[in-house]
């Protein structure tokens, strides 16, 4: 077992050193993709005093969003539900501390274009994108958006990219909400997920789930570089 105080106050000293934030992944993503949904953290480990996140529920039942220490998930119908703290997650990522930057994302920017966005910012202020994970947040108004949620497994240790060929997706003309998430590396073992993925709230919580595609209409956009802690083991 960890210290989980331990854990906290090695946070915070790596952020006094490096001025960068941390992202803790608890468990290896490969073990997911593979089609173990067991419970790898609870809700209140892996979100308590987090600045957001982003994973998915033990046994698919639903994808998971956390924003300032609120998480919910979206089950199967698309409707999100809060979960409570000593709830189990097969996998989750979270970020914390760090500085909060600005990240100009103009009308018309799609999926793609905020990736090019982030490694603009990355290459601008010195950051090999190979080398760190940017946590995102998107606020405001979307055109376009395609959210996506997944449903249980049919069978036992069905693989994550079968449950995703019979995913429910969701989608609406205009959308109000926050979009939060990660940019890993293009490049990595099978322990991250590469890229940028982000899951979304809507504003009034009737909406939400793993992001596909959108247009940003009117938002504003933050990023912060952290570090990649590794993943748990448990
Ligand atoms: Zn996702």
């Amino acid at each position: 077992m960890f210290d989980e105080g331990l854990i906290r106050a090695r946070r915070r000293l790596h952020e006094i050193v490096s001025g960068h934030g941390s992202v803790a992944q608890s468990r290896a993503a490969d073990r997911l993709f593979a089609g173990d949904y067991s419970t790898s953290v609870t809700v209140a480990t892996e979100f308590a005093g987090s600045r957001l996140g982003l994973g998915v529920m033990h046994d698919l039942e639903g994808e998971v969003v956390s924003r300032h220490g609120v998480t919910w998930r979206i089950p199967v119908d698309g409707r999100p539900v809060r979960v409570g703290p000593n709830e189990g997650m097969a996998f989750a990522m979270a970020a914390h501390g760090g500085r909060r930057h600005e990240l100009g994302l103009p009308s018309g920017t799609n999926f793609a274009g905020v990736a090019g966005a982030v490694d603009r910012y990355l290459a601008d202020t010195d950051h090999d994108h190979a080398q760190v994970v940017c946590a995102l947040e998107i606020a405001g108004q979307f055109d376009e958006v395609v959210l996506r949620t997944v449903a249980p497994p049919e069978y036992q240790g069905e693989p994550l990219a079968e449950v995703i060929d019979h995913e429910r997706r969701f989608t609406f003309s205009t959308w109000h909400g926050s979009m939060v998430g990660f940019r890993f590396p293009d490049a990595v073992d099978g322990t991250r997920i590469p890229g940028l993925h982000l899951h979304g709230i809507s504003t009034d919580e009737s909406s939400g789930g793993h992001v596909r595609s959108f247009i940003a209409s009117s938002v504003t956009a933050f990023v912060w570089v952290d570090e990649v802690q590794s993943p748990g083991e448990s």
